[in-house]
């Protein structure tokens, strides 16, 4: 039986390992949160992320990511966003762009 109050959530016994290791080593030695609290607060910062993005861009479509960056769609133009030089840069624009913007707050990038 699970904590009053609470749901579950079951995740891959591998993966929960892998992140809880790593969420151990990097994050839970700064914070005060419980893994549970902080994961929560993730997700809902991930899924308001996801809405900002949608709203911000909505010509824009995460086509994929590569070894340097991503490649999007901006309506029927393709293109790439990577990383050169500690800088994004755009196949299109010359500069900090939209399409920069959106690469960087993509959680996929
Ligand atoms: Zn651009």
């Amino acid at each position: 039986m699970g904590k009053s109050g609470y749901t579950s959530l079951s995740l891959d016994e591998t993966r929960y390992s892998k992140l809880r290791k790593s969420w151990d080593n990097i994050v839970g030695k700064d914070t005060d949160d419980t893994f549970t609290v902080w994961a929560t607060t993730v997700l809902e910062q991930s899924v308001e992320r996801v809405s900002l993005i949608k709203s911000m861009f909505p010509n824009y479509v995460w086509v994929g990511k590569t070894d340097t960056g991503c490649v999007i769609k901006d309506k029927s133009t393709i293109i790439e966003v990577k990383w050169s030089k500690n800088k994004l840069v755009c196949s299109v624009d010359s500069g900090l762009c939209s399409h920069c913007v959106y690469a960087a707050l993509n959680s996929k990038f």
